[in-house]
Parts: structure tokens; sequence; C-alpha cells
């Protein structure tokens, strides 16, 4: 087995630099809440 990696189709936590909300998707194009931009937390998935 190989160290998880990762990988454009494996959700990971975003958080709206705008509002704060955090959502989990695989690549989230904007905030659901205001529309604003979303940053990776590269919170690790154990
Ligand atoms: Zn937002």
């Amino acid at each position: 087995m190989k160290d998880i990696e990762l990988d454009p189709e494996t959700e990971s936590t975003y958080e709206c630099f705008n509002c704060g909300t955090v959502v989990r998707a695989s690549a989230p194009n904007a905030c659901p809440d205001c529309g604003a931009e979303m940053r990776n937390r590269h919170t690790p998935i154990e």
C-alpha cells in the first residue's frame, strides 16, 4: 500500500476566503454560500 496522496477526484476540505464556510468537495469553483473563492485547507484524512 502506498501513502495516501492528493487526488483530484478525492474530496477534501475547502474553506471560503470571504465567509469561512467549510465544504467537502473534489474541486469547488466557488463558495456555495457567497460565491467567493475557496481554498484547500489541506486537512489530512485518516
Ligand atoms: Zn463564502
